[in-house]
């Protein structure tokens, strides 16, 4: 009989796509991921597109991909979110952190950051010049969090313990480009607490943004969901599959041998019979059988 030690009726996942281009095999790891964790558990899973940036959105991406799950039989237990819909949150989640005395203008270009800088976790360490002699709030400016060095910690449900301090791992980041596009650090926090989310599936490479995150949680007083990272995919040259890399669009003539190899990625063992049945004994058996401790990590 199935264990009920599984069942968290108050388990809130979701998949968040940027809609930069169609869902590729390391998107659709992701996807399948966070809905067998949320549906293994009994839980919510929701979809929420991440179209802050409209400039890089890719005209009809965000439908292309929801269609694409909806006929990979993956359902959405809410509505939609669209982040290029939510810009008053962001900018009110800016004022309470500004309210702190925690935010501050910078004109610093691309160039001078990199030619004066240390590279961090993330690409160069902010080297702090704005908030030593403050920019001018008449020119087109960033708005960065001052970060501390207090160590932040977490535990990843595959990776375990993780931590970061702020200010020498990564530094003082944006929070709002010059252009005045929110980052997405903030727009994922604030949209996570705004649809009660518990729990955060999703690739390994966002694993080293998850302390900034957590940092803005914290000072925002937003509950800290548990976050698990996946493995991510990569292509023969050791990339990461994405629009940039040419990942190969999922095709739905397709589809069932595509979540076979989804389900195989994440380390899971479906019998071979998997592959004579349809869409629907595919989930049945996936939500079933969905084993964390198989997933490679
Ligand atoms: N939008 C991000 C991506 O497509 C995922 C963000 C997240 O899951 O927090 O890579």
């Amino acid at each position: 009989m199935k264990s009920t030690q599984s069942i968290n009726l108050n388990y809130r996942g979701r998949f968040a796509p940027s809609p930069t281009g169609p869902l590729h095999f390391g998107s659709l790891v992701a996807a399948v991921g966070s809905y067998l964790d949320a549906k293994f558990h009994h839980g919510k899973w929701l979809v929420r597109i991440e179209d802050v940036d409209l400039q890089r959105q890719v005209p009809d991406a965000a439908r292309e991909i929801l269609y694409v799950l909806e006929r990979l039989g993956m359902e959405w237990d809410e509505e939609v979110i669209y982040q290029s819909q939510r810009y008053e949150a962001y900018r009110d989640a800016l004022n309470a952190l500004n309210e702190q005395g925690l935010i501050y203008p910078c004109i610093c270009s691309r160039k001078e950051i990199a030619d004066s800088s240390i590279i961090g976790l993330n690409g160069p360490i902010y080297p702090g010049t704005c908030l030593k002699s403050p920019a001018s709030v008449k020119d087109a400016h960033a708005l960065r969090i001052q970060t501390n060095n207090d160590a932040i910690q977490f535990k990843d449900i595959l990776k375990g313990a993780y931590a970061q301090r702020l200010s020498s791992d990564v530094g003082d980041f944006v929070l709002r480009r010059a252009d005045g596009i929110y980052a997405y650090q903030l727009a994922a926090v604030v949209d996570d607490a705004a649809q009660n989310i518990t729990h955060v599936v999703r690739g390994a490479d966002l694993l080293d943004s998850t302390p900034r995150q957590i940092f803005l949680q914290q000072l925002l007083g937003y509950p800290i969901p548990q976050y698990m990272h996946l493995p991510v995919v990569t292509n023969a040259k050791g990339e990461k599959l994405s629009k940039q890399t040419n990942a190969a669009p999922i095709n739905i003539s397709d589809a069932l041998a595509q979540l076979v190899d989804a389900l195989h990625f994440l380390g899971q063992k479906p019998p071979l019979e998997i592959l004579e049945g349809d869409i629907s004994s595919f989930w049945q058996w996936a939500k079933q059988n969905w084993c964390v401790t198989l997933i490679p990590h």
